[in-house]
């Protein structure tokens, strides 16, 4: 059921890895790296594997529920405007069930957020044993727009990158599979994508006319992502570099990356704690 569909011809989780020394000003953002397939299969492909998913999502939540199981998987979703992490939420995620979902957006820190440390709200989204939690950005954004914007000196955000990784360990310790995925777009797409936001009366609401100020600090988000990469890409919870420019393929690999997250699991249903023949022989006397 979860074996890898032979239109793929490395797995995601390793062609996507970051590999040190790769340079962000280097990715492809176009390209689909380990697949041969194309767009015009990608509906199909995506409807089989989202139901793979789906089955695998709802295995993680009953062994939760029913069999005292207290692991769970966070996806950490990082790009720029327009990357399409809203999309990888709609598509892939949101084939499983809601029940065991725990989605969390995170924007500018709230008052309350900013009278805490900024793992704080992190803390306080982390999926519960079963679920899958999905950060829409996540602490990351306290290395990214907050160094991009001076939000605090160096000698605060630096000492960060540390401090995530061995947060990162205390939770794959505890129980969790981290996925982290890096979205990139093309500084063109993203003008694309923009533009179209724009015409579009069903998709102002996406569009803030603060992502225009972001788009032209474009250098200095690729030195943060690059600096993020090199430095929090760890054993315990690796990155994976995803190009974005074609959505078709960043749902199909995402999909796979929660696919390879959850058979690794090596889930199973959880068997009945109660005497099955019984029941059946008290249901049918009712
Ligand atoms: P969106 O994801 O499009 O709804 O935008 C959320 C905005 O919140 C983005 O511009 C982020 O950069 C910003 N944001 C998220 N986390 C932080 C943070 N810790 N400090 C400042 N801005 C943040
Ligand atoms: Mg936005």
């Amino acid at each position: 059921m979860s074996a890898l569909p032979e239109l793929w011809t490395h797995q995601p989780r390793s062609v996507l890895a970051f590999r040190p020394g790769r340079r962000v000003a280097d990715i492809d953002t176009n390209a689909t790296p380990g697949f041969r397939g194309e767009k015009a299969g990608a509906p199909e492909l995506q409807a089989e594997r989202n139901a793979a998913f789906a089955e695998l999502q709802e295995m993680l939540y009953a062994n939760g529920k029913a069999a005292g199981d207290h692991r769970s998987v966070l996806l950490v979703l990082q790009g720029m405007d327009t990357a399409g992490k809203g999309g990888i939420v709609e598509h892939v995620v949101g084939a499983g069930s809601p029940m065991g979902i725990r989605y969390r957006a995170f924007g500018v820190p709230t008052a309350e957020e900013r009278s805490h440390h900024y793992l704080w709200r992190i803390r306080n989204a982390l999926p519960p044993a079963g679920l899958l939690g999905v950060f829409d950005r996540s602490h990351y954004e306290d290395v990214l727009v907050v160094r991009v914007h001076n939000l605090v000196e160096p000698a605060v955000w630096a000492p960060r990158y540390d401090e995530i990784n061995a947060f990162e360990k205390e939770l794959v310790d505890a129980g969790t599979t981290i996925v982290k995925v890096a979205m990139f777009v093309s500084l063109d797409e993203q003008k694309k994508r923009l533009a179209e936001r724009l015409e579009r009366p069903d998709k102002h609401w996406k569009y803030n006319p603060g992502d225009l100020d972001e788009r032209q600090l474009w250098p200095q988000y690729q030195q943060a992502y690059q600096d993020l990469l090199d430095k929090t890409s760890t054993e315990h919870a690796p990155w994976h570099v995803l190009p974005c420019d074609r959505k078709w393929y960043a749902r199909l690999a995402v999909t796979e990356l929660l696919i390879e997250a959850l058979t690794a699991m090596r889930l199973s249903w959880p068997p009945a704690d109660f005497d099955v023949e019984a029941e059946r022989a008290r249901l049918r006397a009712l």
